[in-house]
């Protein structure tokens, strides 16, 4: 299991469940999105109203699941949970919709993996909440108009490029979620450290902070492994001795890049000569599939200016040559 990658992952479940915010005001960062949606949680609330339908975007582990989770209890509403690829066929989606009450908010994650026949339900769900389902087979078949609640759509995506225009035009509300600044990652390490009882000092917050790539998820998991190796070796307290040793055990340099970023970045320069390298290419050399390296791998080092991604594939920067003490070839 890969501590760095910010992609969800099994055990992450369980910490997870104890340690998301449930109000805007333990929410973390964002504080544009924040301001945005408070404003709207308002006014929805005063004119009693659901709230319009919100999509959320962003790499994974930014916190859009937690804030649909947010708003719904924000909200006082409840707050059901399904994922893009979980809708096989229209008949799914509509008995989801169709179990839904006044004002209830459905998320749905990784919104740009539902097929087009689930989609096209949608369209007319968001926008004039009913469904058309066809009963029966044949010449008997006929479709009958089934009205829905007001509720809310909130969709999450990491690739908003990939959904058709149509689908992201029936939201009301598109937000996009941030990287976060080491201050607030070091926030969210203390809030999770003091949840989980754990003591840990200021300067190891920002030494973790540093090293999780932007990205509460990364830092929680990596929190969870310092502090097993704090309670086994270092009296279960966390401080900067603590973190270097737990960082260095764990293979995960001062910058947050781990074995596999390093592999990636070794592979252009030796392989590929530096680039540009397509793709599917590059996720050969390394041994990994390709939407999991431009999903989850390649944005953070593309965003710390270790990678290119250009018109004739991936480069690497010159920050690259210098971190590693590359040759440029
Ligand atoms: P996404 O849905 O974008 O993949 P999640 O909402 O599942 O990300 O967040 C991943 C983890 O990070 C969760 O454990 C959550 O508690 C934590 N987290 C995310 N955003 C914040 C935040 N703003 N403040 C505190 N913790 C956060």
């Amino acid at each position: 299991k890969r501590i760095m990658s910010s992609d969800l992952q099994l055990e992450d479940n369980e910490i997870e469940s104890n340690i998301r915010p449930l109000t805007l005001s333990d929410y973390i960062g964002q504080t544009a999105i924040k301001e945005n949606i408070k404003i709207f949680i308002e006014a929805a609330k005063q004119r009693g109203e659901a709230l319009d339908h919100v999509l959320l975007y962003g790499p994974p582990g930014l916190g859009k699941t937690t804030m649909a989770g947010v708003i719904a209890s924000e909200m006082g509403v409840k707050f059901k949970v399904t994922s893009g690829p979980a809708i096989e066929k229209p008949g799914d989606i509509a008995a989801i919709l169709n179990n839904l009450q006044h004002g209830d908010i459905l998320f749905i994650d990784e919104i740009h993996r539902m097929s087009r026949h689930v989609e096209e339900v949608l369209y007319s769900a968001m926008e004039d909440y009913c469904i058309d389902i066809v009963v029966g087979k044949g010449p008997a078949a006929k479709s009958i108009r089934l009205t829905l609640p007001k509720f809310t759509l909130i969709g999450a995506t990491t690739r908003a490029g990939m959904l058709s225009s149509p689908l992201r035009d029936r939201f009301g509300i598109i937000q996009r979620l941030e990287y976060y600044t080491m201050q607030e990652l070091g926030c969210i390490l203390k809030r999770t450290a003091a949840i989980l009882q754990t003591p840990i000092t200021e300067e190891a917050a920002l030494e973790l902070a540093k090293c999780s790539r932007g990205t509460p998820r990364v830092a929680n998991r990596l929190l969870k492994r310092v502090r097993d190796i704090a309670l086994i070796k270092y009296d279960n307290h966390i401080d900067e001795e603590v973190c270097t040793k737990a960082l260095e055990l764990l293979s995960i340099d001062r910058n947050g890049l781990d074995d596999i970023d390093r592999r990636i970045i070794q592979a252009i320069a030796l392989q590929f000569k530096g680039g540009p390298v397509g793709l599917d290419t590059l996720a050969a050399a390394i041994g990994e599939e390709r939407d999991t390296l431009e999903d989850v791998y390649e944005p953070y080092l593309i965003q710390q200016g270790y990678m290119q991604r250009t018109p004739r594939g991936r480069m690497l920067a010159p920050k690259a040559y210098e971190t590693f003490e590359l040759k440029t070839l």
